[in-house]
């Protein structure tokens, strides 16, 4: 259902930053003048353009961000100015929610009626830079005693790890974003950023923001454009100490390869194939297959790395909670994001539509049964890039539809039988992001959590905080954001010592 998307897009938003590249301070076309053209996934439409970072553009950002680090003021800065500095951006994020808001619809689609969903939200980057603002003067090192031989005094010390090279996707630019750049900034270090292709706009006006709140040159500088030429400049270049990314596994694991040159530490935040568990003694079906639903259709249309995609459902309410998952499939709306009616969004891309749409066709042949969507949805928004929330029932969990990161909106369910099977299925997957429990017995809770090998398993609800650590097992990434751990991400631990 929903309306036509009658969009005059740039009327939603102030202005669209213009300027692309930021380079010890000062904003830059591309060396060579090459550009972007963004084009809106609801509708189509070309909404603005930036410059494509060649190779020498990446090289003079880090080479910006080496010089910060080397001889700047921001490695050497006191906890306290570091601390007042993110706390202003915070309070700046907020005064200016409204219009990044906007240009997060704008960029990549997600509804004005869902941005207030915390993952999506511009609070959720405040939070995060207030988070890790408070790390800066509370980790430190310690002091060991002799293990052997004559007496010495040996300590360790946190310091920040050199210039990191901060890559986004584009589904939550906001909270992905934060994620990176605070606890980099926060722990000293310097930064060059790639906001995603799809996502350019929203990341350039926090980078304006950051700039406004008076951070000093070259400690953090963008290159804008896709993986290639611009991505690739940057993990393969020498000067970058870490890399961290955010993106899908295949991408991932070429950075890994990438780095290998220079053994750069490398995070990654990857994709998933969360699933829901759902027990007989569930506190309530319903409530499961909502939150379910809510993470493979509301917002982000499954396009979000820890969407719930496949359900796992005891027989004794399996019925149940299929027609649940159908009735809340049939009363998402989609259209113009701007419209406070839509709830959900398109995908990013053509790219992306024709690759949803054939596993959605090849999941029709694979025995599995369709019971909801099994389409794009047509009519007045056939350009925009939307699918109706699909539903598989019976789907056998080595099917492609229960092993593949489909990011879309389908939902593959998958019947079982007892808590052993549950756990056997649920973990019978290459990815381990997130995972849900729906069961109103504490012990089992508890024990199925354990056994899941899972970053982070929901029992009966799930919810990302900035302060709570958030990554994968196994092929779902490596290392963590949030908490303590992720600002320790930015460190290196160096040991002195002296014989007494
Ligand atoms: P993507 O991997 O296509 O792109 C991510 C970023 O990598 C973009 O900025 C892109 O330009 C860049 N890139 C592409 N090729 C590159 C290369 N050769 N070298 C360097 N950079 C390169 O992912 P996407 O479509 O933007 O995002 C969707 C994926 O991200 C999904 O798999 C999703 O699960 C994952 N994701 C994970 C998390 C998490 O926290 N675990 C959060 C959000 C998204």
């Amino acid at each position: 259902s929903g309306g036509a998307v009658t969009l005059s897009l740039l009327s939603h938003v102030g202005r669209l930053p213009d300027q692309g590249i930021l380079i010890d301070g000062q904003w830059r076309p591309a060396a060579d003048g090459a550009s972007w053209t963004h084009t809106h996934p609801a509708t189509g439409e070309a909404i603005g353009s930036f410059p494509v970072a060649t190779e020498s553009d990446v090289d003079k950002a880090v080479h910006a961000a080496r010089t910060a680090f080397d001889d700047g003021p921001w490695p050497r800065s006191r906890a306290g100015q570091r601390v007042k500095l993110l706390h202003r951006y915070a309070d700046l994020l907020r005064a200016n929610a409204d219009d990044l808001r906007r240009l997060q619809a704008l960029d990549n689609g997600v509804p004005l009626s869902f941005a207030g969903i915390y993952a999506t939200s511009v609070e959720a980057a405040a939070d995060v830079f207030e988070h890790h603002a408070g790390w800066i003067d509370k980790v430190g090192g310690e002091t060991l005693p002799p293990y052997q031989g004559g007496d010495h005094l040996a300590m360790t010390f946190r310091e920040p790890i050199g210039v990191v090279a901060a890559i986004l996707p584009w589904n939550a630019p906001f909270l992905l974003y934060a994620q990176k750049v605070a606890p980099a900034l926060a722990a000293g270090c310097t930064v060059v950023l790639k906001p995603s292709e799809f996502a350019t706009f929203t990341v350039l006006r926090m980078v304006e923001l950051l700039v406004e709140a008076g951070l000093p040159h070259g400690v953090l500088n963008v290159v804008t454009g896709p993986g290639n030429p611009t991505g690739e400049a940057l993990v393969t270049h020498p000067l970058v100490d870490k890399v961290s990314f955010t993106g899908s596994r295949a991408v991932g694991r070429h950075i890994i390869e990438a780095s290998a040159g220079t053994l750069k530490r490398v995070s990654l935040e990857l994709g998933g194939k969360s699933p829901t568990l759902v027990f007989p003694d569930a506190p309530d079906v319903g409530l499961a297959a909502m939150t379910t639903m809510g993470t493979v259709t509301m917002g982000l249309s499954g396009q979000a790395c820890v969407a719930h995609t496949r359900a796992l459902v005891h027989r004794d309410v399996y019925d149940d909670f299929l027609n649940a998952a159908q009735l809340l499939a049939g009363m998402i709306t989609y259209g113009d994001p701007f419209d406070p009616a839509v709830l959900s969004a398109p995908l990013i891309n053509a790219k992306q539509l024709d690759r949803v749409l054939g596993y959605i066709e090849r999941g029709k042949d694979s025995g599995a049964r369709l019971v909801a969507g099994g389409s794009r949805v047509d009519g007045a928004l056939a350009d925009g890039n939307f699918v109706q929330p699909t539903i598989f029932a019976d789907v056998d969990n080595t099917a492609e539809l229960a092993q593949e990161e489909i990011f879309g909106p389908v939902l593959a369910v998958v019947p079982f039988g007892d808590e052993d099977e549950a756990i056997r299925l649920a973990n019978a997957t290459r990815y381990g992001l997130g995972a849900g429990v729906y069961t109103t017995d504490n012990r089992r809770a508890f024990r199925v959590a354990r056994a899941l090998r899972a970053g982070t398993v929901g029992i009966n609800g799930f919810q990302v905080e900035p302060h709570l650590p958030f990554g994968g097992f196994k092929q779902s990434g490596l290392g963590r954001e949030g908490g303590r751990s992720a600002f320790e991400a930015y460190t290196e631990l160096k040991t002195v010592l002296m014989p007494l």
